[in-house]
Protein backbone atom coordinates (compact mmCIF):
# COMPACT_ATOMS: atom_id res chain seq x y z
CA UNK A 1 0.00 0.00 0.00
CA UNK A 2 1.07 3.34 -1.20
CA UNK A 3 1.90 5.56 1.88
CA UNK A 4 0.61 9.06 0.77
CA UNK A 5 0.97 12.40 2.68
CA UNK A 6 -2.59 14.28 1.87
CA UNK A 7 -2.36 17.94 1.68
CA UNK A 8 -4.36 19.40 4.53
CA UNK A 9 -3.51 23.15 4.30
CA UNK A 10 -6.87 24.86 3.29
CA UNK A 11 -8.37 23.25 5.99
CA UNK A 12 -6.19 23.98 8.26
CA UNK A 13 -6.29 27.44 6.85
CA UNK A 14 -10.03 27.37 7.97
CA UNK A 15 -9.55 25.64 11.02
CA UNK A 16 -7.32 28.73 12.16
CA UNK A 17 -10.08 31.09 11.57
CA UNK A 18 -12.84 29.06 13.15
CA UNK A 19 -10.85 28.50 16.50
CA UNK A 20 -11.68 32.63 16.87
CA UNK A 21 -15.31 32.23 16.46
CA UNK A 22 -16.19 29.03 18.09
CA UNK A 23 -14.84 27.21 21.19
CA UNK A 24 -12.22 24.85 19.76
CA UNK A 25 -13.15 25.58 16.22
CA UNK A 26 -16.14 23.73 16.32
CA UNK A 27 -19.91 23.39 16.64
CA UNK A 28 -19.48 20.03 18.74
CA UNK A 29 -16.85 18.73 20.53
CA UNK A 30 -15.71 15.20 19.38
CA UNK A 31 -15.51 17.32 15.89
CA UNK A 32 -12.39 18.97 16.94
CA UNK A 33 -10.01 16.13 16.25
CA UNK A 34 -9.11 16.45 20.24
CA UNK A 35 -9.40 12.48 20.75
CA UNK A 36 -7.20 11.62 17.77
CA UNK A 37 -4.77 14.88 17.48
CA UNK A 38 -4.11 16.42 14.96
CA UNK A 39 -6.25 19.44 12.30
CA UNK A 40 -10.32 18.79 11.75
CA UNK A 41 -10.87 18.18 7.86
CA UNK A 42 -13.18 20.29 6.27
CA UNK A 43 -15.30 19.17 4.10
CA UNK A 44 -16.52 20.59 0.76
CA UNK A 45 -18.92 17.75 -0.25
CA UNK A 46 -20.48 14.44 -0.68
CA UNK A 47 -21.65 12.07 -3.05
CA UNK A 48 -23.09 8.90 -2.66
CA UNK A 49 -20.11 6.54 -0.20
CA UNK A 50 -17.56 9.74 -1.06
CA UNK A 51 -16.31 12.56 1.26
CA UNK A 52 -14.50 15.25 -0.53
CA UNK A 53 -12.84 18.00 1.38
CA UNK A 54 -11.69 21.70 0.67
CA UNK A 55 -8.07 20.54 -0.44
CA UNK A 56 -9.90 18.63 -2.76
CA UNK A 57 -8.87 15.25 -0.61
CA UNK A 58 -11.41 12.90 -1.60
CA UNK A 59 -12.44 9.72 0.96
CA UNK A 60 -14.58 6.42 1.63
CA UNK A 61 -17.32 8.02 4.23
CA UNK A 62 -17.86 5.58 7.49
CA UNK A 63 -19.37 7.99 9.70
CA UNK A 64 -22.25 9.13 7.57
CA UNK A 65 -22.97 12.21 9.79
CA UNK A 66 -22.94 10.01 12.79
CA UNK A 67 -25.73 7.59 11.30
CA UNK A 68 -28.73 9.78 9.13
CA UNK A 69 -27.22 9.17 5.64
CA UNK A 70 -27.65 5.77 5.61
CA UNK A 71 -28.24 5.73 1.76
CA UNK A 72 -24.79 8.06 1.52
CA UNK A 73 -24.76 11.71 0.28
CA UNK A 74 -27.22 13.17 -1.77
CA UNK A 75 -29.70 10.27 -2.51
CA UNK A 76 -31.12 11.37 -5.44
CA UNK A 77 -34.65 10.34 -4.08
CA UNK A 78 -33.78 12.37 -0.72
CA UNK A 79 -32.54 15.21 -2.82
CA UNK A 80 -35.19 15.60 -4.86
CA UNK A 81 -37.91 15.25 -2.21
CA UNK A 82 -36.29 17.89 -0.66
CA UNK A 83 -35.56 20.55 -3.70
CA UNK A 84 -39.86 19.99 -4.00
CA UNK A 85 -40.33 21.19 -0.71
CA UNK A 86 -37.93 23.84 -1.08
CA UNK A 87 -40.36 25.64 -3.56
CA UNK A 88 -43.22 25.34 -1.04
CA UNK A 89 -42.16 26.31 2.53
CA UNK A 90 -39.31 25.09 4.54
CA UNK A 91 -41.48 26.10 7.71
CA UNK A 92 -44.86 26.97 8.89
CA UNK A 93 -45.26 26.69 12.63
CA UNK A 94 -48.29 24.96 11.83
CA UNK A 95 -49.46 21.72 11.06
CA UNK A 96 -48.61 20.21 7.76
CA UNK A 97 -49.43 16.65 6.41
CA UNK A 98 -46.02 15.89 6.31
CA UNK A 99 -45.83 15.59 9.65
CA UNK A 100 -48.54 13.00 9.94
CA UNK A 101 -47.42 11.13 6.69
CA UNK A 102 -43.76 10.82 8.59
CA UNK A 103 -45.35 9.43 12.20
CA UNK A 104 -47.94 6.62 9.77
CA UNK A 105 -44.65 5.63 8.53
CA UNK A 106 -42.76 5.53 11.72
CA UNK A 107 -45.77 3.26 12.97
CA UNK A 108 -45.39 1.28 9.88
CA UNK A 109 -41.97 0.16 11.08
CA UNK A 110 -42.33 -0.13 14.73
CA UNK A 111 -46.41 -0.48 15.73
CA UNK A 112 -45.70 -0.03 19.34
CA UNK A 113 -45.91 4.01 18.95
CA UNK A 114 -49.22 4.60 19.54
CA UNK A 115 -48.41 8.13 19.81
CA UNK A 116 -45.49 10.27 19.11
CA UNK A 117 -44.20 14.06 18.89
CA UNK A 118 -41.37 15.19 16.78
CA UNK A 119 -38.82 17.59 18.20
CA UNK A 120 -35.39 19.20 16.45
CA UNK A 121 -32.50 17.21 18.30
CA UNK A 122 -31.93 13.73 19.87
CA UNK A 123 -31.39 16.18 23.07
CA UNK A 124 -34.72 17.32 23.23
CA UNK A 125 -36.16 13.63 22.12
CA UNK A 126 -34.66 12.04 25.55
CA UNK A 127 -35.38 15.16 27.59
CA UNK A 128 -39.17 15.17 26.99
CA UNK A 129 -39.00 11.51 27.16
CA UNK A 130 -38.07 11.52 31.08
CA UNK A 131 -40.96 14.66 31.84
CA UNK A 132 -43.23 12.82 29.96
CA UNK A 133 -42.12 9.71 32.20
CA UNK A 134 -41.48 11.33 35.50
CA UNK A 135 -45.13 13.37 34.46
CA UNK A 136 -47.02 9.50 34.21
CA UNK A 137 -45.29 7.92 37.39
CA UNK A 138 -45.48 10.92 39.65
CA UNK A 139 -41.77 10.25 40.51
CA UNK A 140 -38.64 11.79 39.78
CA UNK A 141 -35.95 9.69 39.29
CA UNK A 142 -34.85 7.93 36.77
CA UNK A 143 -31.86 5.36 35.72
CA UNK A 144 -28.98 5.81 32.96
CA UNK A 145 -26.10 3.51 32.37
CA UNK A 146 -22.51 5.10 32.61
CA UNK A 147 -21.26 5.29 28.99
CA UNK A 148 -24.40 5.36 27.64
CA UNK A 149 -25.06 9.14 25.97
CA UNK A 150 -28.12 10.50 25.84
CA UNK A 151 -27.69 14.27 24.66
CA UNK A 152 -26.24 17.03 26.33
CA UNK A 153 -29.56 18.49 28.74
CA UNK A 154 -27.97 18.77 32.59
CA UNK A 155 -29.45 15.62 34.31
CA UNK A 156 -27.53 13.42 31.36
CA UNK A 157 -24.20 14.38 31.99
CA UNK A 158 -23.36 12.40 34.93
CA UNK A 159 -21.28 9.44 34.97
CA UNK A 160 -20.98 6.51 37.39
CA UNK A 161 -18.80 6.66 40.79
CA UNK A 162 -16.65 3.90 41.24
CA UNK A 163 -19.99 2.16 43.67
CA UNK A 164 -21.69 -0.60 41.20
CA UNK A 165 -24.83 1.99 41.63
CA UNK A 166 -24.44 5.50 43.14
CA UNK A 167 -25.90 8.35 43.07
CA UNK A 168 -24.13 11.06 40.04
CA UNK A 169 -21.35 12.82 39.89
CA UNK A 170 -21.62 15.91 37.01
CA UNK A 171 -19.38 15.32 34.48
CA UNK A 172 -19.62 18.53 33.14
CA UNK A 173 -18.47 21.99 34.54
CA UNK A 174 -21.95 24.17 34.91
CA UNK A 175 -24.38 21.39 35.96
CA UNK A 176 -25.52 21.97 39.25
CA UNK A 177 -25.91 19.19 41.35
CA UNK A 178 -29.15 19.97 42.16
CA UNK A 179 -30.33 19.17 38.73
CA UNK A 180 -28.46 16.10 39.16
CA UNK A 181 -29.51 14.51 42.43
CA UNK A 182 -32.23 12.41 40.60
CA UNK A 183 -29.90 10.77 38.12
CA UNK A 184 -28.69 7.67 39.02
CA UNK A 185 -26.43 5.67 37.25
CA UNK A 186 -25.99 1.37 36.71
CA UNK A 187 -23.61 -0.48 34.92
CA UNK A 188 -24.27 -1.39 31.31
CA UNK A 189 -24.36 -5.63 31.33
CA UNK A 190 -24.60 -5.38 35.11
CA UNK A 191 -27.98 -7.03 36.46
CA UNK A 192 -26.52 -6.79 40.44
CA UNK A 193 -26.05 -2.94 39.71
CA UNK A 194 -29.89 -2.44 38.76
CA UNK A 195 -30.82 -4.85 41.33
CA UNK A 196 -29.06 -2.24 44.37
CA UNK A 197 -30.29 1.27 42.60
CA UNK A 198 -34.22 -0.56 42.71
CA UNK A 199 -33.77 -2.40 46.00
CA UNK A 200 -32.44 1.61 46.87
CA UNK A 201 -34.77 3.88 45.29
CA UNK A 202 -37.23 1.75 43.37
CA UNK A 203 -40.73 3.47 44.80
CA UNK A 204 -38.98 6.75 43.11
CA UNK A 205 -37.76 5.48 39.97
CA UNK A 206 -39.79 6.98 37.25
CA UNK A 207 -37.96 5.37 34.17
CA UNK A 208 -34.84 3.47 33.02
CA UNK A 209 -33.05 4.75 29.69
CA UNK A 210 -30.92 2.97 28.26
CA UNK A 211 -28.86 2.54 24.78
CA UNK A 212 -30.15 -0.92 24.09
CA UNK A 213 -27.05 -1.43 21.73
CA UNK A 214 -24.29 0.96 23.32
CA UNK A 215 -23.01 2.89 20.24
CA UNK A 216 -21.77 6.02 21.73
CA UNK A 217 -18.92 4.13 23.85
CA UNK A 218 -17.52 1.71 20.78
CA UNK A 219 -20.05 -0.67 20.40
CA UNK A 220 -21.38 -2.96 23.25
CA UNK A 221 -23.46 -5.42 22.86
CA UNK A 222 -26.40 -5.92 25.48
CA UNK A 223 -25.67 -9.52 26.63
CA UNK A 224 -28.00 -12.25 26.20
CA UNK A 225 -31.23 -11.51 28.26
CA UNK A 226 -30.00 -7.98 29.84
CA UNK A 227 -32.65 -6.04 28.49
CA UNK A 228 -35.65 -8.61 28.82
CA UNK A 229 -34.50 -8.42 32.63
CA UNK A 230 -34.08 -4.41 32.26
CA UNK A 231 -38.18 -5.12 31.13
CA UNK A 232 -39.01 -7.15 33.85
CA UNK A 233 -37.68 -5.18 36.88
CA UNK A 234 -39.01 -1.64 35.35
CA UNK A 235 -42.89 -3.34 34.95
CA UNK A 236 -42.61 -5.14 38.53
CA UNK A 237 -41.08 -1.45 39.99
CA UNK A 238 -43.96 0.36 37.98
CA UNK A 239 -41.22 2.29 36.37
CA UNK A 240 -41.30 3.42 32.67
CA UNK A 241 -38.48 1.34 29.72
CA UNK A 242 -37.28 4.11 27.77
CA UNK A 243 -35.23 3.15 24.26
CA UNK A 244 -32.87 5.49 23.45
CA UNK A 245 -32.97 4.43 19.89
CA UNK A 246 -31.74 7.80 18.66
CA UNK A 247 -28.34 5.82 17.07
CA UNK A 248 -29.80 2.49 16.38
CA UNK A 249 -33.66 3.17 15.37
CA UNK A 250 -34.26 2.67 12.09
CA UNK A 251 -30.45 1.00 11.55
CA UNK A 252 -30.34 -2.00 13.68
CA UNK A 253 -33.91 -3.03 11.75
CA UNK A 254 -36.85 -1.99 10.51
CA UNK A 255 -38.09 -1.98 14.20
CA UNK A 256 -35.10 -1.05 15.99
CA UNK A 257 -33.58 -2.54 19.16
CA UNK A 258 -37.46 -3.25 20.17
CA UNK A 259 -37.68 -5.90 17.27
CA UNK A 260 -34.27 -7.45 17.20
CA UNK A 261 -34.55 -7.86 20.67
CA UNK A 262 -38.18 -8.66 20.74
CA UNK A 263 -38.36 -6.23 24.23
CA UNK A 264 -40.59 -3.79 23.79
CA UNK A 265 -40.12 -0.45 25.66
CA UNK A 266 -43.14 1.99 27.41
CA UNK A 267 -41.25 4.72 25.92
CA UNK A 268 -38.81 5.37 22.57
CA UNK A 269 -36.66 8.69 21.34
CA UNK A 270 -35.46 8.82 17.89
CA UNK A 271 -33.38 11.07 15.71
CA UNK A 272 -30.26 10.78 13.05
CA UNK A 273 -32.13 8.91 10.51
CA UNK A 274 -35.71 10.11 11.30
CA UNK A 275 -34.73 13.57 9.79
CA UNK A 276 -32.42 11.95 6.66
CA UNK A 277 -29.87 14.46 7.70
CA UNK A 278 -32.30 17.69 8.58
CA UNK A 279 -32.53 18.37 12.20
CA UNK A 280 -35.18 16.52 13.48
CA UNK A 281 -35.99 14.04 16.08
CA UNK A 282 -38.89 12.36 17.92
CA UNK A 283 -40.04 10.59 20.91
CA UNK A 284 -42.90 8.58 21.36
CA UNK A 285 -44.46 5.47 22.51
CA UNK A 286 -47.76 4.47 24.73
CA UNK A 287 -50.64 6.46 24.46
CA UNK A 288 -51.59 7.01 27.97
CA UNK A 289 -48.00 8.33 28.23
CA UNK A 290 -47.75 10.48 25.30
CA UNK A 291 -51.29 12.04 26.46
CA UNK A 292 -49.78 13.73 29.63
CA UNK A 293 -47.77 16.61 26.88
CA UNK A 294 -49.13 19.81 26.58
CA UNK A 295 -52.12 20.41 25.05
CA UNK A 296 -53.93 17.75 26.44
CA UNK A 297 -51.41 16.97 28.92
CA UNK A 298 -50.09 19.03 31.84
CA UNK A 299 -46.29 18.32 31.01
CA UNK A 300 -45.37 20.94 28.63
CA UNK A 301 -43.12 20.48 25.47
CA UNK A 302 -42.29 22.43 23.04
CA UNK A 303 -40.92 23.69 19.39
CA UNK A 304 -40.38 26.47 16.98
CA UNK A 305 -39.01 24.66 14.10
CA UNK A 306 -40.64 20.95 15.63
CA UNK A 307 -42.13 18.65 12.87
CA UNK A 308 -39.93 21.04 10.31
CA UNK A 309 -41.40 20.41 6.77
CA UNK A 310 -37.76 19.39 5.16
CA UNK A 311 -36.64 17.40 7.71
CA UNK A 312 -39.99 15.39 7.00
CA UNK A 313 -39.61 15.33 3.57
CA UNK A 314 -35.80 14.22 4.28
CA UNK A 315 -37.09 11.88 6.80
CA UNK A 316 -39.77 9.98 4.95
CA UNK A 317 -37.84 9.61 1.63
CA UNK A 318 -35.38 8.36 3.46
CA UNK A 319 -37.21 5.74 4.66
CA UNK A 320 -39.11 4.77 1.61
CA UNK A 321 -35.84 4.74 -0.20
CA UNK A 322 -34.53 2.17 2.35
CA UNK A 323 -37.41 0.01 1.98
CA UNK A 324 -37.08 0.11 -1.88
CA UNK A 325 -33.92 -0.41 -1.97
CA UNK A 326 -34.29 -3.48 0.46
CA UNK A 327 -31.38 -1.79 2.82
CA UNK A 328 -31.25 -4.14 5.85
CA UNK A 329 -30.62 -7.02 3.64
CA UNK A 330 -27.83 -4.86 1.40
CA UNK A 331 -26.40 -3.28 4.71
CA UNK A 332 -26.67 -7.44 6.21
CA UNK A 333 -24.46 -8.77 3.38
CA UNK A 334 -22.07 -5.74 3.56
CA UNK A 335 -21.30 -6.81 7.59
CA UNK A 336 -21.51 -10.28 6.52
CA UNK A 337 -18.75 -9.39 4.23
CA UNK A 338 -16.92 -7.54 6.98
CA UNK A 339 -16.94 -10.18 9.74
CA UNK A 340 -15.81 -12.54 6.96
CA UNK A 341 -12.92 -10.50 6.45
CA UNK A 342 -12.09 -9.86 9.60
CA UNK A 343 -11.85 -13.79 10.42
CA UNK A 344 -10.14 -15.19 7.33
CA UNK A 345 -7.64 -11.61 6.83
CA UNK A 346 -7.62 -10.01 10.11
CA UNK A 347 -7.51 -11.77 13.16
CA UNK A 348 -5.11 -15.24 11.78
CA UNK A 349 -2.40 -12.42 10.20
CA UNK A 350 -1.84 -10.53 13.63
CA UNK A 351 -1.23 -11.08 18.07
CA UNK A 352 -4.46 -12.30 19.27
CA UNK A 353 -4.35 -9.84 22.15
CA UNK A 354 -4.32 -7.00 19.76
CA UNK A 355 -7.60 -6.59 18.11
CA UNK A 356 -11.40 -7.11 18.75
CA UNK A 357 -14.03 -6.76 16.02
CA UNK A 358 -17.62 -5.74 17.13
CA UNK A 359 -20.39 -5.79 14.51
CA UNK A 360 -24.26 -5.39 14.74
CA UNK A 361 -26.44 -4.74 11.41
CA UNK A 362 -24.80 -1.66 9.87
CA UNK A 363 -22.53 -0.75 13.05
CA UNK A 364 -18.94 -1.99 13.68
CA UNK A 365 -16.36 -0.89 15.84
CA UNK A 366 -12.26 -2.33 16.02
CA UNK A 367 -11.00 -2.14 19.66
CA UNK A 368 -7.41 -2.62 20.14
CA UNK A 369 -5.20 -3.95 22.88
CA UNK A 370 -7.93 -6.84 23.40
CA UNK A 371 -9.65 -9.95 22.25
CA UNK A 372 -12.27 -9.65 24.20
CA UNK A 373 -15.37 -7.54 23.17
CA UNK A 374 -16.04 -4.90 26.17
CA UNK A 375 -19.68 -5.34 28.05
CA UNK A 376 -19.60 -2.06 29.97
CA UNK A 377 -17.93 1.78 29.92
CA UNK A 378 -14.98 0.40 32.33
CA UNK A 379 -13.62 -2.34 29.55
CA UNK A 380 -14.00 -0.06 26.53
CA UNK A 381 -11.66 2.69 28.55
CA UNK A 382 -9.45 0.32 29.38
CA UNK A 383 -8.43 -0.45 25.71
CA UNK A 384 -5.61 1.03 23.92
CA UNK A 385 -6.69 4.50 22.40
CA UNK A 386 -3.02 4.83 21.47
CA UNK A 387 -3.42 2.72 18.45
CA UNK A 388 -6.55 3.21 17.84
CA UNK A 389 -5.86 7.04 17.25
CA UNK A 390 -2.90 5.91 14.74
CA UNK A 391 -4.57 3.78 13.01
CA UNK A 392 -7.38 6.49 12.06
CA UNK A 393 -4.65 8.76 10.91
CA UNK A 394 -3.50 6.05 8.36
CA UNK A 395 -6.93 5.35 7.96
CA UNK A 396 -7.03 9.52 6.45
CA UNK A 397 -4.05 9.16 4.92
CA UNK A 398 -5.59 6.05 2.86
CA UNK A 399 -8.78 8.08 2.16
CA UNK A 400 -11.05 6.41 4.67
CA UNK A 401 -13.03 9.00 7.32
CA UNK A 402 -14.87 7.47 10.31
CA UNK A 403 -15.61 9.65 13.43
CA UNK A 404 -12.55 10.83 14.66
CA UNK A 405 -12.58 8.98 18.09
CA UNK A 406 -12.23 5.39 19.40
CA UNK A 407 -14.93 5.62 21.16
CA UNK A 408 -17.30 6.47 17.83
CA UNK A 409 -18.91 3.47 16.31
CA UNK A 410 -18.42 2.95 12.06
CA UNK A 411 -21.33 2.83 10.08
CA UNK A 412 -21.91 1.22 7.18
CA UNK A 413 -24.28 2.78 4.56
CA UNK A 414 -26.03 1.44 1.06
CA UNK A 415 -23.22 2.75 -0.44
CA UNK A 416 -20.39 1.46 0.22
CA UNK A 417 -18.74 -1.67 -1.64
CA UNK A 418 -16.73 -4.85 -0.88
CA UNK A 419 -13.71 -3.13 -2.20
CA UNK A 420 -13.76 -0.26 0.40
CA UNK A 421 -14.23 -2.96 3.56
CA UNK A 422 -11.07 -4.83 2.15
CA UNK A 423 -9.31 -1.51 1.99
CA UNK A 424 -10.43 -0.01 5.57
CA UNK A 425 -9.56 -3.58 7.42
CA UNK A 426 -6.02 -4.16 5.22
CA UNK A 427 -4.75 -1.00 7.10
CA UNK A 428 -5.55 -2.26 10.61
CA UNK A 429 -3.74 -5.32 9.45
CA UNK A 430 -0.08 -3.46 7.69
CA UNK A 431 -0.91 -1.13 10.75
CA UNK A 432 -0.59 -3.48 13.53
CA UNK A 433 2.25 -5.44 11.87
CA UNK A 434 4.37 -2.61 12.49
CA UNK A 435 2.97 -1.94 15.86
CA UNK A 436 5.91 -2.00 18.09
C1 LIG B 1 -26.79 11.32 18.98
C2 LIG B 1 -27.48 10.79 20.17
C3 LIG B 1 -28.24 11.60 21.02
C4 LIG B 1 -28.26 13.10 20.90
O1 LIG B 1 -28.83 13.54 19.72
P1 LIG B 1 -28.52 15.04 19.22
O2 LIG B 1 -29.39 15.18 18.01
O3 LIG B 1 -27.06 15.09 18.95
O4 LIG B 1 -28.93 15.95 20.32
C5 LIG B 1 -28.96 11.01 22.04
N1 LIG B 1 -28.92 9.68 22.22
C6 LIG B 1 -28.19 8.86 21.44
C7 LIG B 1 -28.22 7.40 21.68
C8 LIG B 1 -27.43 9.39 20.40
O5 LIG B 1 -26.68 8.58 19.66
Amino acid sequence: MKQNTLNFEKSIAVMERSRNVFPGGVNSPVRSFRSVGGTPIVFSHGNGKNLFDIDGNKYVDFCSSWGPLILGYSHPAVVNAMQEQLQKAVTFGAPSDLETRLAEKVQEWLPGIEMMRFVSSGTEATMSAVRAARAATKRNKFVKFEGCYHGHADQFLVKAGSGLATLGNTSSAGVPSGTIQDTLTAIYNSEESIREVFSLYGDDIAAVIIEPVAANMGLVLPKPGFLEFLRKVTKDNGTILIFDEVMTGFRLARGGCAEYFQVQPDLWTFGKIIGGGIPAAAYGGKREIMQMISPIGNAYQAGTLSGNPLAMVAGYSTLSEMEKQNAFQKLENLGKYLDNLVTKELTPAIEKSKVCFVRIASFFCFFFGTNKPPKNFEEVAATNMKIFNKIYHAWLQHGIYLGPSGYEVGFLSTCIEECDLDLLVNIIKQELNTEG
